[in-house]
């Protein structure tokens, strides 16, 4: 009966229900599920300090490493209820992110899920951005954005750049930059209430030593170790982190105290889990230089390329209006000729054991005709030199 481990009250782990939104155009920026997957591996690694790395802490810090107690698990179930594998895809230009709010057309809601958007681009140079609980300027912006080749390891990412998704959460979970609340590392010493890291100016590259990190007071090491600097050598949360972040999971600000509810946990699928799930038919077509290009003309061909997400599709099938030809009507991509001019229109059916779903997008056929009236022909014969 001497096991004093059992005395021990088991921490509390705060488990947080979470979507990703991946936008794409067809091309790299529509990361797999796998590298998803790492990601979120990645996220409960972290946040449960369970990553290898903190043997590489600092002496000055290595009783200071926090556990956040927080596990993430990618949703089953959608707001309505409906089987999701917790990853939505959308073909939309917006891939190259303007930072627009109107632009947050997917966020499910942000008490029952954590969202990430991911993009290709973000035009304000960043990586990723969010905002602190309670700051966000709408609701569906209260979410996370960021790049596709900073979401994990494999595909696209990789493990220098995966840790910029622990760090986003942390300001999504009310963690500051170390140094306060500037995105301006190098400049100032400053404060960001968590006692236990130091005064700091934050580091944008990684210090050589111990020694090269006392900048702010002498004699004292700064934690650009720390996942909330821009070091890119992050190995750890304090304590004093992990519990405000903690407390932000009880608070009401934002919401974020519904996310680990049990109540919440079953209506987002996470405890216990549903599915497996039908596929969401989707698709962009390719013409061999332009992605979703859907006006062509008479006799011309487009290559459709099946974007189907949600799960894998085990049989599809292709059809179209117009007497087009389908080279490959099972297949993906499949090439489509429309010999006649008109509002065409091509439907995916994808299909799995679960279920089916269909996707119907109109192809505007030009007649040729019309290139040959808005051309402007010119001849240089009868100019002869003077
Ligand atoms: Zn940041």
């Amino acid at each position: 009966y001497k096991n004093p481990e059992q005395k021990m009250t088991a921490a509390p782990i705060y488990t947080i229900p979470v979507v990703f939104h991946v936008l794409h155009m067809g091309g790299s920026e529509n990361i797999s599920d796998a590298q998803i997957l790492d990601a979120v591996n990645i996220l409960n690694r972290d946040y449960q300090k369970l990553n290898s790395d903190t043997s590489l802490v600092v002496t000055q810090f290595k009783n200071l490493i926090g556990d956040a107690r927080v596990e993430f698990r990618l949703a089953t179930k959608d707001p309505s209820g409906n089987c999701t594998n917790g990853i939505t895809r959308h073909i939309d230009p917006n891939t190259n992110w303007t930072s627009t709010l109107s632009h947050y057309i997917y966020s499910w809601p942000r008490n029952m899920y954590m969202n990430i958007y991911v993009v290709k681009t973000i035009a304000s140079g960043a990586a990723g951005y969010t905002y602190l609980p309670g700051t966000s300027p709408s609701l569906a912006s209260d979410a996370i954005v960021i790049l596709h080749d900073y979401v994990g390891s494999i595909g696209t990412g990789n493990a220098g750049t995966s840790r910029a998704l622990t760090h986003e959460v942390g300001h999504w979970l009310n963690l500051p930059h170390v140094w306060g609340g500037t995105n301006n590392p190098g400049v100032a010493c400053g404060d960001e209430g968590v006692s236990d890291t130091p005064i700091t100016k934050g580091f944008s590259s990684c210090p050589s030593s111990t020694t090269a990190a006392m900048i702010c007071n002498p004699g004292i090491v700064e934690n650009y170790q720390n996942y909330m600097d821009y070091s890119y050598c992050s190995r750890m949360f304090t304590t004093g982190q992990a519990t405000r972040m903690n407390n932000a999971l009880l608070s009401a600000t934002a919401q974020r105290n519904n996310l680990s509810s049990s109540g919440n946990l079953t209506a987002t699928g996470v405890n216990p889990t549903f599915g497996p799930c039908a596929p969401i038919a989707d698709f962009y077509t390719y013409s061999g230089v332009t992605y979703n290009l859907y006006t062509i003309c008479a006799g011309q061909s487009l290559s459709f390329v099946d974007a189907s997400y949600n799960a894998a599709v085990t049989s599809r099938t292709w059809s179209s209006t117009g007497g087009a030809t389908i080279s490959n009507v099972n297949g993906s991509p499949t090439t489509i000729t429309f010999p006649n001019p008109g509002v065409q229109t091509v439907t995916l059916v994808s299909s799995n054991a679960q279920g089916s779903s269909t996707k119907t997008k109109t192809v505007n056929v030009l007649p040729n005709a019309a290139f040959i009236t808005n051309s402007y022909q010119e001849s240089f014969e009868g100019t002869g030199l003077p």
